[in-house]
């Protein structure tokens, strides 16, 4: 199908990247690996008068580690996750969800930013971002700013970000080599997007007892979740095979997503129940020091 006709501009800094959006008031959109926006330009769900494409900005390319986190650049790529060995120690929760994303075609262009912009409810880097607390770096008009993952998706393909602002990076805290995970998804085919997925991790002192919980789940509301019950309910315990069936019927009780084509609203509460209990079994055996 044809793409409706735009214009195309390419700037070398970020700072010409973002006046460019604000000149166009709204009507232009930011081009990352184009997975999604061309799709959307083919279908005329979007017809921006420009396209400011991202790709000579090297500095949103890069990935950053020191003892304070994770540092991803905008226009990091999911092919360059997978192949950061040094990723899979320092976070790996994300790269674990990382290897759902799509096909190899799709991974070689998606990009990090791209993919927290676009806030589909069933991807999984909004879902880490939100479960792991990140912090999500954009540039505007006005200057720069930080939005908490928390407070970043307000709906289905909607952020709180203003249409001059670009995503420069996200940040993920630190992870405690310790620290116990689960990242467990559900899809009809390898690479589809999740019907349900869940993210979990916790910290444990010494009693084994579960603190700092976080629970989130993609694929079952209008955004990414955290389930906050299921994490008051795993503080302070052992998760041990009762708290694991507890924490299995408060998530499906927890979330409310509505009938689709791909499933019930019913079966995906109960989706959601299996993934965050499978999640939490593999959190328990992990072994990992
Ligand atoms: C067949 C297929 C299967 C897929 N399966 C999955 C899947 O299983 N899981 C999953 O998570 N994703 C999946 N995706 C999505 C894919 O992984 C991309 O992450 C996503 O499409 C975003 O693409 P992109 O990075 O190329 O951004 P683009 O398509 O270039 O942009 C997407 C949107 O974000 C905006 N944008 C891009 N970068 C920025 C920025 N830095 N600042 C502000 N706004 C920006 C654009 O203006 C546009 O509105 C799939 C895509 C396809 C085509």
């Amino acid at each position: 199908m044809k793409l409706p006709p735009f214009e195309y501009a390419c700037p070398a800094t970020i700072l010409e990247a973002a006046s460019l959006l604000a000149s166009h008031e709204g009507d232009a959109k930011v081009l990352a690996g184009g997975q999604s926006l061309v799709p959307m330009l083919a279908f005329r769900v979007a017809a921006p008068t420009l396209l400011v494409d991202l790709r000579k900005l090297k500095d949103l390319r890069k990935i950053k580690i020191s003892k304070e986190g994770v540092s991803l650049g905008a226009m990091v790529r999911w092919r360059d996750i997978e192949d950061n060995a040094r990723l899979l120690k320092v976070q790996p929760l994300l790269c674990a969800a990382i290897e759902h994303v799509a096909h190899y075609q799709v991974r070689n262009r998606g990009t990090v930013g791209g993919s927290l912009a676009h806030a589909d409810p069933a991807a999984e880097m909004p879902g880490i971002a939100l479960t792991c607390d990140a912090e999500i770096h954009v540039v505007g008009k006005s200057g720069t700013r930080m939005i908490p993952a928390g407070e970043f998706f307000l709906g289905p393909l909607t952020t709180a970000l203003e249409p001059d602002e670009i995503i420069v990076e996200v940040k993920l805290p630190a992870w405690p080599a310790k620290r116990r995970w689960g990242f467990q998804e559900f899809s009809r085919r390898r690479g589809d997007f999740a019907m349900a997925a869940a993210a979990v991790f916790y910290d444990q002192d010494r009693s084994r007892k579960a603190s700092n919980a976080h629970v989130g789940v993609i694929g079952a509301g209008d955004t990414p979740l955290r389930l906050p019950q299921v994490e008051a309910l795993l503080n302070g315990r052992v998760i041990d095979e009762a708290t694991i069936e507890e924490a299995d019927k408060l998530a499906a009780a927890s979330v409310n997503p509505s009938d689709d084509i791909h499933a019930s609203a019913a079966y995906r509460k109960s989706l959601v129940g299996t993934m965050v209990e499978r999640a939490l079994k593999d959190a328990v055996a992990r072994t990992s020091k």
